[in-house]
């Protein structure tokens, strides 16, 4: 039974495409193959890409029937696959170049296995933060969150090495479940055996292959299994203002912080929450005596340091705390329930529509800067210059990865007439912290050609390339993700992928 809306061939029409649709169309059922006639929107702004049709599977076996026709079609169709799409800021459910289909896995959402005991959860692609947080509610584990909407997924988020209030979300896998081009399906990493027996460990014996998939265009992720956090006993945060004219000294105070382990977790400091002040957000998490020590051996240093204007510590049975803290206190302790509002409040709208109807733009710059004073000092006057270069404006979160090295999110949220001066300065940030050195660890859709630039060595893209060629010959998959410049020529997706933003990036070193 054939689709009818594939019948609706667009002007000009595809040669064989429309065969190799219909059949797709047949595999699916009704309702699961679109033409994309209504414009997808994305929050970013960025310059929307053509996508040929829009698939949305609800099982593997159909993900690894739709993947061999992609790659024996003649010419191949390349596939671009998404989970739920809601990479705003980088560019949504945009692929990075014009002619894909989109792959939506949203609808492969099940949770196969969930092991409280042994920390293990195998989820797919369309499980949100929030479900599988809810599962998880009453048991002694927790997930590793993130700030982004309940509704965004855990699995797509991992795979771009998203960042989560505890660690970055690529140390939460364990194992993923790949559909190569040839339609085979491997399970890679660890992986709960046949009789559901699961352990957190995420190594191979040998050579991992499970990193080669994240940040990737050699699979399609089907499944992944994430490690699950304990939860802690007792739970506080400690906020400490400083003068942004002290960033400097303030940055390598809390570093002592995180390299003593007086805080748990990834502390964030927001840089442009009140005029002229910054604040630090710390959590400290564990056994209710070691946290009241950590606590107090934190607050002494903190007030002997002379930095901060005030250090307030907080408890979570505090009746008059504030949304941010009681949101901060959630997220760690694996509740994503309660930044919903802020986030509708921010966007004018539910995440599921943000895409369409959102009433401003949003862009995020996301690289990362050694914890140093002097080094987040001069990060943050190269955004300050860019804003005044192109009258934007950029605020600027840092998330503490470790006492070595910070996430400098560097993010705009802006009306629709101001989009191409904010998209200016993205292209202008690249290339300033490029020449600082500073790379970012995720790119957005328009930037992803700079890959091999950023990586700077060719034999790796060499290395790359030869991957590319064996595991997709015919490069139908993720094409222009994370590719090397040889590999976006290939598939076409240079052209466009620089669409908005004509930067040439030279990193120092
Ligand atoms: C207010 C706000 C706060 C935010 N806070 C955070 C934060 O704290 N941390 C953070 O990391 N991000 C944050 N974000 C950015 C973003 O919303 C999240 O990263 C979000 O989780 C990404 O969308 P997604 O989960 O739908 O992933 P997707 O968009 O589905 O996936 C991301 C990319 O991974 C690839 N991919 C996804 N699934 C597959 C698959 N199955 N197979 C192969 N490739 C695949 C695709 O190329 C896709 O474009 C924030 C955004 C906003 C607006």
């Amino acid at each position: 039974m054939v689709d009818q809306v594939v019948e609706r061939r667009p002007e000009g029409g595809w040669d064989g495409f429309d065969g190799w649709l219909a059949a797709q169309s047949a595999l699916l059922g009704p309702g699961r193959v679109r033409l994309p006639d209504e414009p997808r929107g994305n929050i970013g702004m960025f310059a929307s890409r053509r996508v040929r049709a829009v698939l949305r599977p609800t099982g593997v076996d159909q993900v690894q029937q739709i993947v061999v026709a992609a790659t024996r079609a003649d010419p191949p169709v390349p596939l671009y696959p998404v989970s739920t799409g809601r990479n705003w800021g980088l560019g949504s459910r945009e692929p990075v170049g014009d002619g894909a289909v989109l792959l939506e896995l949203a609808d492969l959402d099940r949770i196969r296995h969930l092991d409280p005991s042994a920390g293990v959860a195998v989820i797919e692609p369309g499980v949100t933060q929030a479900r599988l947080a809810a599962r998880l509610d009453g048991t002694p584990r927790m997930l590793n969150l993130t700030s982004s909407s309940a509704h965004t997924s855990v699995l797509g988020n991992a795979l771009d090495r998203g960042v989560g209030v505890r660690r970055q979300r690529c140390d939460d896998l364990l194992g993923l479940e790949v559909v190569l081009a040839d339609g085979s399906l491997m399970r890679l990493g660890s992986w709960p055996d046949s009789r559901g027996r699961a352990v957190a460990y995420r190594h191979e014996l040998g050579p991992a292959l499970m990193p080669l998939f994240a940040q990737s265009g050699l699979g399609v992720i089907t499944a992944a299994a994430v490690h699950l956090l304990p939860r802690p006993e007792t739970l506080r945060v400690i906020r400490l203002a400083f003068p942004r004219g002290r960033l400097r000294e303030a940055m390598d105070e809390l570093r002592t912080y995180h390299a003593q382990r007086l805080v748990t977790g990834v502390p964030k400091v927001y840089l442009d929450t009140t005029p002229g002040h910054g604040e630090a957000f710390c959590c400290l998490d564990g056994d209710a005596d070691l946290v009241t020590a950590s606590q107090a051996a934190l607050c002494r240093r903190a007030l002997a340091s002379g930095l901060f204007t005030w250090v307030k510590q907080v408890d979570p049975a505090d009746v008059d705390v504030d949304r941010a803290v009681t949101t901060t206190l959630a997220r760690h302790s694996g509740d994503p329930s309660l930044g919903e509002d802020a986030f509708e409040a921010s966007f004018g709208t539910p995440a599921d529509r943000v895409d369409r109807d959102g009433e401003h733009g949003f862009l995020m710059f996301l690289p990362l800067v050694p914890f140093d004073g002097a080094a987040l000092d001069h990060a943050y006057a190269l955004v300050r210059q860019v804003q005044a270069d192109t009258g934007t404006i950029w605020r600027v979160t840092l998330n503490a990865l470790s006492p070595d090295l910070v996430d400098f999110v560097t993010w705009a949220s802006f009306p629709r007439e101001h989009a191409p001066a904010a998209h200016r300065a993205l292209g202008l940030l690249h290339e300033r912290f490029a020449e600082a050195g500073w790379r970012p660890y995720r790119l957005d859709i328009d930037h992803m050609h700079l890959t091999g630039a950023l990586n700077g060595c060719t034999r790796r893209e060499q290395l790359m390339d030869r991957l590319k060629d064996l595991l997709d010959p015919a490069h139908i998959l993720s094409p222009g993700r994370y590719e090397s410049a040889a590999g976006n020529l290939a598939t076409g997706c240079y052209e466009s992928a620089a669409r908005n933003s004509i930067t040439d990036i030279t990193p120092a070193g």
